[in-house]
């Protein structure tokens, strides 16, 4: 029988013993939510097993029980101290089987699985097979459609506005034009908010396929003319290449023009005071869906509160691109 779908509900304290696993792309403060699964766990009765490297250490077994001692110290650390891992093998049915057969050989009746969007998928799949899932939203891509919030969101885009912030003084003295690359895969969530947040002339979004004539080259020179003198453009790594970006704004324009791609610092660093607060009220909710028996489901944030809902139902939700960011983003950069 499939487990997915609405109204699942077992017994309350219908488990004992949980999984928890990071995967996918890591987030900061992905450790502030295993350390509340862990804690919240032990602390309503839950044994909790910690499995290594994703999906990849549930096939093989990479499985050791975690303590309140095995979380401690590592709330202001990024990464993710199970690690993690991208898993071709588990998106295949052998995969699927054998992680099904380590669960039992571990005795976990319950998975807790921190990641984004492929993570939640195969989350999906093995609540088909018969094991009960919970989700909690780590990425800092911000992608996921049922949840305004993801883990990570925030650090990320304050590693990104330090970096523009120093970009912009040596634009500023060279008179130049830089261009941005960020992360966000087929999202532009990072780009937009630090395009409002760090001041930039152009925003290249994957959601729209720009222009380059009338979306970024037209917009630099009017703001030349308006008499700016060194320009941002920041281009979400799903809307182009910001080497090439660079180099057609220097030909077109005879502005000089430097790419940056800031690549994986992106993804690290000690997670800010949004993401440990918000990690650790979803990793204490997650614990407390297994409580109460409510699995296959994932938890999110709803008007800033910690909500959860089904998996299934939330995976159908796409996340559409804030249109007011883009317009406020057009008349701030004038
Ligand atoms: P994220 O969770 O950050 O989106 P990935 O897309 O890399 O990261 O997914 C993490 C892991 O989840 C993959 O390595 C794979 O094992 C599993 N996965 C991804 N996509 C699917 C899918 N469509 N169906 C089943 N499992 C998937």
């Amino acid at each position: 029988m499939s487990l997915v779908g609405k109204d699942i509900k077992y017994e309350s304290n219908a488990f004992k013993t949980i999984g928890v696993l990071t995967s996918g792309g890591d987030a900061p403060g992905m450790n502030a939510a295993i350390r509340a699964v862990v804690r919240a766990g032990i602390f309503h009765g839950f044994r909790v097993m910690g499995i290594r490297k994703g999906y990849n250490g549930l096939i093989y077994g990479d499985v050791t029980e975690m303590t309140l001692r095995s979380v401690s110290d590592i709330i202001h650390r990024g990464g993710t101290i199970l690690q993690t891992a991208r898993s071709p093998l588990f998106k295949t049915e052998e995969g699927l089987e054998k992680a099904m057969s380590m669960v039992k050989i571990f005795g976990i009746e319950v998975l807790v699985v921190i990641g984004g969007d492929g993570t939640f998928r195969g989350a999906m799949d093995l609540s088909k097979l018969g094991m009960p899932v919970v989700g909690i939203p780590g990425t800092i891509d911000n992608d996921i459609g049922c949840t305004e919030y993801t883990i990570g969101f925030d650090t990320a885009l304050n590693t990104v506005q330090d970096a523009i912030d120093k970009i912009r003084d040596t634009a500023y003295s060279h008179e130049r034009c830089s261009v941005l690359e960020v992360m966000g895969r087929h999202a532009g969530h990072i780009a937009i908010s630090v395009g409002i947040s760090g001041g930039a002339e152009v925003v290249v979004l994957p959601e729209y396929k720009a222009d380059i004539e009338t979306d970024v080259i037209k917009p630099l020179i009017e703001c030349r003319n308006r008499g700016k003198r060194h320009y941002v453009v920041i281009v979400a790594e799903g809307g182009g290449s910001a080497v090439e970006i660079s180099d057609i704004i220097e030909k077109k324009t005879g502005i000089e023009s430097r790419a940056t791609i800031l690549g994986h610092i992106q993804r690290g660093g000690s997670p800010t005071v949004r993401d440990r607060v918000t990690a650790s009220l979803m990793g204490v909710r997650a614990v407390e869906l297994l409580k109460e028996g409510r699995v296959n489901r994932l938890v999110a944030m709803t008007a800033g509160k910690i909500t959860d809902i089904d998996i299934k139902e939330a995976m159908e939700i796409k996340k559409e691109m804030d249109l007011k960011l883009i317009s406020i983003g057009k008349i701030l950069a004038l």
